[in-house]
């Protein structure tokens, strides 16, 4: 079952790659395993699935710490407290939901030496004008510029979650604004290599705009499983 379900999302992307002339290998899946038990992630890991997104700190350390044994690239990416950055500067690879100096600065100061530089997408409010989550464009470059000097951090590009949208048209003149808010901190910022976006609904759209990392929950694992998630979340 889950198998299968990989197999068709890996169609899927090697078939929007195809369409928009872009290499295979210039996208990369990762698997949102917010919900989901450790036992499927070590399923999927056995089908050759290395790289998981979660956006629950307590849930997620408690998979990090009983999957220790494979060899996994966690990413963070769900809302971050402040209070809460010591635990992702320690155990995670990646963080693609940065919205602010004073997370970053903190991720910053407790990544442990031992580690490689953690690894930062910009999360940008790029049309849910509602929603608290993400820099707003006009923020970008600042926070681009000031989070790149950082020591411990190693700043990639951007992460964006558009409004749901079914009008294929319609998302990808969303995600061109992404990429065309990256090309202009490219300017300055050369070194950026990642745009974090597309999910299950819109990754197709994604990819034919640049995406280079598309997080993919429902079309892998079938619809959440809250129970799964509740208890260790409110603990
Ligand atoms: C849950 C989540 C996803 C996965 O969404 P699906 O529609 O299930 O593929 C991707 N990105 C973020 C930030 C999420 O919170």
């Amino acid at each position: 079952m889950l198998a299968d379900k990989y197999d068709s999302v890996r169609e899927q992307i090697l078939s929007a790659c195809r369409n928009s002339q872009r290499t295979p290998e210039s996208v990369q899946l990762l698997a949102v395993s917010k919900t989901r038990g450790a036992d499927e992630i070590r399923q999927l890991h056995a089908c050759g699935q290395r790289a998981y997104g979660e956006n629950y700190l307590q849930e997620a350390l408690d998979k990090i710490e009983a999957l220790q044994d494979l060899s996994l690239e966690w990413h963070f990416i769900g809302p971050i407290q402040s209070n809460k950055t010591r635990a992702i500067a320690e155990r995670f690879d990646w963080v693609h939901s940065v919205d602010r100096l004073k997370v970053a600065k903190r991720l910053s100061e407790q990544r442990p030496d031992s580690l490689p530089p953690l690894n930062i997408c910009l999360q940008v409010n790029i049309s849910d004008e509602a929603s608290k989550s993400g820099c707003t464009p006009e923020e970008l470059p600042a926070l681009a510029r000031a989070v790149s000097a950082l020591p411990n951090l190693r700043l990639r590009g951007l992460m964006a979650i558009p409004e749901p949208e079914t009008d294929p048209a319609l998302q990808r003149a969303t995600f061109a604004r992404v990429r065309e808010l990256m090309a202009s901190l490219q300017q300055d910022l050369p070194q950026l290599d990642t745009l974090s976006m597309g999910m299950s609904a819109d990754l197709d759209a994604a990819i034919a705009e640049g995406s280079t990392i598309v997080r993919i929950g429902t079309a892998l694992f079938g619809p959440r499983n809250y129970a799964n998630t509740r208890a260790t979340n409110n603990a």
